[in-house]
């Protein structure tokens, strides 16, 4: 899904007042709208945010995971090692190259409380964070939180129901996030719930509920590079998220997460998605074997709408709280676009 264009409000604003200046004559605008400025142009960027490498538990080279990731069409990568950031300079210009692929400097801060493993991601940290420690379960994730942003970075909160550690009413507490991962890759992450702890979709919806915006980040964790296919191992290509940026520059990949600009994957790729103050819009890269349903999803994980043909319009009631949608695919492959607040 590239260079798909989607008109912000403000573009769509612009667009129907100089239609009304063609069509009723420019005298009765103001000079300040008749000159329409060219639209935006947005590119999408698959990318992965989360991956070891021999610098902290990962089982190969920097060298070895980011050539991985350029060989299978991603378009930006960022390294995150447990409390450690790889520089990215030497990778960038060994394989990056403008507008096709780019390294961004990261780092997992991964701090715990007694047996519990709190793990915030750093994305384009200015320098290595350390782990803050702290009481409880939200005070050492919010101290790790504010330690990222205090590095310039963006946070994420990882895997939640890995180790059980991080609930859903800590998630509701924490202020200055906006990520975490709906889904991570690694096979040992619990991100379905069970056994009464709610799964991380589940935890989404309550949050969005009670009001409190976070976007679902779906990535890989990958460690282990070295045995392609083994399902027991922590590998690479199994979630990503499809951004929506201006360019491919660190900044403009790290903003556009925070702003929810981009849809979350484990397999299922979009051709279009468009959000109007009227309509959420969505179409599918279909497989030809596969059959797919949309699912548009509001308040308290409430069931809006299905559709089970591409593209797949819902049209906005006025008295949602937000929708959101998720695209299954019939073998298990799932997409999770962000939340439209109203
Ligand atoms: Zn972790
Ligand atoms: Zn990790």
């Amino acid at each position: 899904m590239r260079r798909a264009r989607v008109w912000s409000r403000p573009a769509v604003f612009v667009a129907v007042l100089a239609l009304y200046g063609v069509t009723w004559g420019f005298r009765t605008l103001p000079a300040s709208v008749r000159v329409q400025p060219p639209a935006a142009t947005y590119h999408w960027y698959k990318g992965n945010t989360h991956t070891h490498t021999l610098n902290s538990d990962g089982d190969s080279t920097p060298d070895d995971v980011v050539r991985w990731y350029r060989e299978h069409g991603y378009r930006f990568l960022v390294l995150s090692d447990h409390n450690f950031v790889t520089s990215v300079d030497g990778l960038n210009a060994l394989h990056g190259a403008d507008e096709q692929f780019l390294v961004i400097k990261g780092e997992e801060v991964s701090d715990r409380l007694e047996d519990k493993p709190v793990h915030i991601n750093g994305l384009d940290v200015s320098g290595k964070v350390d782990p803050q420690r702290g009481r409880t379960i939200v005070d050492v994730t919010q101290r790790n939180i504010d330690a990222i942003r205090k590095a310039g970075g963006v946070p994420h909160v990882n895997h939640p129901n890995y180790e059980w550690a991080i609930s859903g009413d800590d998630l509701q507490r924490l202020e200055r996030v906006k990520l975490f991962e709906v889904y991570n890759g690694h096979h040992k992450v619990n991100n379905l719930g069970g056994g009464g702890v709610p799964g991380m979709e589940e935890v989404w919806d309550r949050l969005l509920s009670n009001g409190r915006v976070m976007y679902g980040v779906a990535d890989d964790d990958a460690h282990v590079f070295k045995q392609p296919g083994n399902p027991d191992v922590p590998g690479p290509g199994r979630a990503w998220v499809v951004v929506r940026a201006e360019r491919l520059a660190p900044r403009s990949i790290v903003d556009a997460l925070e702003r929810g600009d981009f849809y979350a994957s484990t397999g299922v790729e979009l051709t279009d998605y468009q959000v109007t103050d009227k309509t959420i819009t969505i179409a599918i890269k279909e497989q030809p074997s596969s059959k797919y349903r949309v699912q548009f999803i509001g308040a308290k994980g409430r069931l809006l709408k299905e559709a089970t043909s591409s593209p797949a319009t819902y049209a906005f009631t006025g008295d949602e709280k937000y929708v959101r949608a998720k695209i299954l695919e019939s073998n298990g492959r799932v997409a999770w676009t962000q939340p439209v607040i109203r």
